[in-house]
């Protein structure tokens, strides 16, 4: 990649009230006007820098959203107060009663439900299909087809998505890509890539310190107005609202993403080579194994790393409850849903954050209910965790019965 988005985001700055090196936190959910008249111009969104009320906008989440922004590389941003709240204002923005998604079928639990069996509320409905199979998705579009969507590095499966061949795919079509970057911040940047909007849930690496939940929409600024608009905008009428006090928070943490995935990336690629020497089944996609390493190579912004999340898959639900549970009493992570925390975290993707796909979908896929996630964290000494690591492997048995060497 030639410019990079985050020398935008490290030149972006803000003062506070009092010359403070951080911006003041708004704390008001409605603001005065001298005049009635710029109160009526504002409620049109015809004053640019007045306030009106704060679900409309206000300035912490503004700054917030130009930092995204400048991170995706895309002229404008919308924080949410949820990356589900991001995901369907911008479904139901552009979908209409009756219209059709192409989606990937390995996508996050949450989002899956919302189109399988929310959507069909209004006759919207979805195809999900393998998004590396580039003919199944020029072939899925029909005259009512309205976007296709999905995650630049799927949740929990780590398939990768080839977005300058699918968004040469909507591009011909006049359909807009729809990205969830979530598991890939700074390593991917979909929208120079083509996508036309970029969705993240704030609540996994960006904000990194599993505190808060929130999420945003990145794309043209048209697109970003229509969602804010007070009489037909999904942002606004919907309501999923990010506090002034959370977009302030998260736009301190946001500082240090690039440190963080760098060495999320560097104990991820440590981990993931070393299981698979020792014979696990490992996914990820920094292993010349994984079938989307090359597609990753090729799209990626190579010095932050292939990213932070792995699985490995141990046979059983068992085996996988047994390993996990013997982790975090050797205080190795925790068993707890998300990703993006200092903290290796684990889960057992079938039985939680997927459980939303029927069974038989999940053995289609691929997801087996052995499956574990990890989102590794940020250990210093990672090869004493790889150690530790490999020990609850054999006190429990399970390296010597899940080897593909044996
Ligand atoms: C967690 C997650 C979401 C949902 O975000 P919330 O902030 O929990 O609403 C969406 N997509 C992906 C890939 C996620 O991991």
């Amino acid at each position: 990649m030639s410019q990079k988005n985050s020398n935008d985001l490290q030149d972006l700055q803000y003062f506070g009230e009092y010359g403070g090196v951080n911006p003041s936190i708004s704390d008001s959910s409605t603001y005065t006007f001298i005049s009635a008249k710029t109160m009526f111009d504002t409620f049109e969104g015809n004053t640019e820098g007045c306030y009106l009320y704060s679900r409309h906008s206000s300035p912490s989440n503004l700054y917030l959203g130009e930092a995204l922004a400048a991170l995706e590389g895309t002229e404008s941003a919308n924080v949410t107060a949820s990356g589900m709240g991001a995901i369907t204002a911008v479904i139901l923005q552009i979908c209409n009663a009756g219209d059709h998604i192409i989606s990937s079928r390995t996508i996050y639990g949450g989002t899956y439900a919302f189109m399988k069996n929310f959507l069909i509320k209004f006759g919207i409905k979805t195809t999900f299909l393998d998004i590396t199979d580039l003919d199944a998705v020029a072939n899925a579009i029909t005259p009512n087809t309205k976007m296709i969507y999905c995650e630049s590095v799927s949740n929990p499966l780590l398939e990768v998505a080839d977005i300058s061949a699918l968004s040469r795919i909507t591009k011909k079509n006049e359909l807009p890509l729809v990205v969830d970057n979530t598991f890939s911040p700074l390593t991917i940047s979909p929208a120079k890539l083509g996508a036309d909007i970029v969705i993240h849930s704030l609540t996994k690496f960006i904000n990194g310190t599993s505190d808060c939940v929130a999420g945003v929409v990145c794309g043209t600024t048209e697109f970003c107005l229509s969602l804010k608009d007070v009489n037909n905008g999904a942002g606004m009428l919907l309501g999923s609202t990010l506090d002034s006090m959370r977009a302030a928070s998260i736009l301190k943490n946001m500082r240090t993403l690039h440190i963080r995935m760098k060495k999320h990336s560097e104990n991820a690629q440590f981990l993931a080579e070393n299981f698979e020497k020792d014979g696990l089944r490992v996914v990820y996609p920094g292993l010349p194994s994984h079938p989307g390493h090359l597609t990753m190579g090729d799209q990626m912004n190579t010095e932050y790393g292939y990213g932070g999340l792995i699985t490995i898959d141990v046979a059983s639900l068992e085996n996988a409850n047994a390993l996990m549970e013997l982790m975090q009493e050797r205080k190795l992570g925790y068993l707890a849903v998300s990703l993006g925390f200092y903290k290796t975290l684990f889960s057992a993707p079938g039985s939680s954050t997927s459980s939303e796909i029927p069974l038989e979908e999940q053995e289609e896929m691929g997801l087996g209910n052995g499956l574990i996630r990890f989102s590794i964290g940020l250990d210093d000494d990672i090869k004493r965790t790889y150690e530790l690591m490999k020990k609850c492997l054999l006190d429990l048995n399970i390296l010597d019965i899940t080897s593909i060497k044996a």
